[in-house]
Parts: structure tokens; C-alpha cells; sequence
């Protein structure tokens, strides 16, 4: 069974990886740069979102290329991280938020492969969803098993008043990648399920000013229990090929047809 890992903003080392072999694959568009490891009956493969640096930005990362390269490398589940700030006083720096649905305000990019209109009432994988949990109970690590998250296009941070806005709306977290990521993997029908990383809380709800190096802190200093969530999560999925995601994209597709 294949399964691929999405690294994030920390993210970006791939050692709890058996003997990982980096390879550069070409797509429609573009290249993009993942690891391959073998681990029991598994074949995880490591994806690191920004590169292997993080010299690019959430709104210049080729989101199309990596799903695209998942695609092709014939991988059927993905599980991701990502950063993001907290407009939740309960979801605190450090807290590990395991998204349900998203808010997309990334309108500076384009998130679509533009074939065909994919069902997302249910944004994120229910089996991957229950797969993370599950670990994180057996590894006792917390977990907040729900949330809203709303994309913002970035690069910039947010203003107070898109703060105050998004908080009456109910948002839990603010990132700058996932919308668009769930997106296109639901539009090749692959099943995704991300878990986010607070590294910070949203303008207007603290005084500390959004800092690149702070949220590397953060990430840093809980990379340990994200990285084995993830790999946990990865070895014990167990290894279906029916879900609901491959059912709305046979939908999608079928009605274009
Ligand atoms: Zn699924």
C-alpha cells in the first residue's frame, strides 16, 4: 500500500524515514521533489510542500505539480500538516487541530485542475480523519478532533478587522495552503486528511506580531510528537479502496461525461 506524507513549514527532514531515496518527478506542471521509503508492506512517500527549504512562499508553492506527482505515483491516500494561527483561544500555541471543514479566501491562485466540479460538503477523508485520531489516543497526544480553518491567499498576515470578521464566523484557524490542497487532491480522488500545528494566535487576538522564525520555534519544538503522529497514522491506516472520495470523484467525472 502507498501512502504519502505532506510536510509543511518545519517539516522538512526525512528522518523517521527507512533509508528515504529522493527522486524528482515531472509533471504536466512542473517538477516537484519527494522522498520514497519502504516500511513493512507500506511505501510511504514523503513530500515536502515548500521544498526542501523554506524559501517559498504558501501562495507560490506549485500545489498543482505535488498532487499531480501523488497522482501518478499511483497514491490513493495522502496526510499532510500544516502551520497555522489560532483565532480559537481554546486551540493554544502548540495544540494539534485536526481540521473538518475550511473557509477559502486564497482567490490569488488558482485551485482547481478545472476538469470537473468535485463534491466537498465533507472536505477531508472520514477514514483518514479516524485514523489520526485513533493513533493519537493509542501515542496520548492531544488532539482538538475538530476545527474550521480558513485559507487566507497570503503572503501577508491578516488584518485586525479580518480577525474580528473571521472569528464571528467561527473560524477556529487561519492558514495560507490547505484549502487549495484539499481541493485538488478530492479532484484527483485521492483521500486526505491533514493535521494543523498552532504556531501562533491570529493578530488582534495577542499582541505578539506574526514572525516566521517564531512559528519555526513552535514547529520545532513539537515537530517530535507531529512526526509521530504522522508516521503512526501512515503504518496503521488500514488498507481500503473504498471511500467516499473515490466515490465523489467517480461522480464528478462522470458527469462531465
Ligand atoms: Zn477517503
Amino acid at each position: 500500500m502507498k501512502i504519502a506524507i505532506i510536510g509543511g513549514t518545519g517539516l522538512y527532514d526525512t528522518s523517521f524515514l527507512n533509508n528515504p531515496k529522493e527522486e524528482i518527478i515531472e509533471t504536466e506542471y512542473g517538477k516537484t521533489k519527494i522522498y520514497r521509503s519502504k516500511i513493512n508492506d507500506r511505501e510511504l512517500v514523503f513530500l515536502p510542500r515548500h521544498g526542501i527549504q523554506h524559501g517559498v512562499l504558501a501562495y507560490q508553492v506549485n500545489y498543482h505539480a505535488n498532487m499531480k506527482a501523488l497522482d501518478q505515483l499511483g497514491i490513493k491516500k495522502a496526510i499532510a500538516m500544516n502551520a497555522v494561527g489560532s483565532l480559537n483561544p481554546e486551540m493554544k500555541v502548540g495544540d494539534l487541530v485536526l481540521i473538518d471543514q475550511f473557509m477559502d479566501f486564497a482567490w490569488n491562485r488558482k485551485s482547481t485542475f478545472g476538469e470537473h466540479s468535485v463534491n466537498m460538503t465533507n472536505p477531508y477523508c472520514p477514514k483518514l480523519r479516524a485514523e489520526f485520531i485513533k493513533s493519537a489516543e493509542s501515542l496520548d497526544i492531544e488532539l482538538h478532533e475538530k476545527g474550521n480553518y480558513l485559507c487566507t491567499g497570503g503572503p501577508r498576515y491578516e488584518t485586525a478587522l479580518e480577525v474580528k470578521v473571521f472569528r464571528s464566523w467561527g473560524m477556529d484557524v487561519v492558514g495560507m495552503t490547505n484549502s487549495t490542497e484539499a481541493t485538488l487532491a478530492r479532484e484527483l480522488g485521492i483521500c486526505y486528511s491533514t493535521v494543523n500545528l498552532v504556531t501562533d494566535m491570529a493578530a488582534g487576538i495577542t499582541e505578539v506580531e506574526p514572525d516566521l522564525a517564531l512559528h519555526r520555534k513552535v514547529v520545532s519544538d513539537n515537530i517530535d510528537k507531529l512526526k509521530k503522529l504522522l508516521f503512526t497514522t501512515a503504518m496503521n491506516v488500514e488498507d481500503y479502496d473504498d471511500c467516499m472520495c473515490q466515490d465523489l470523484y467517480n461522480k464528478a467525472v462522470e458527469a462531465r461525461k
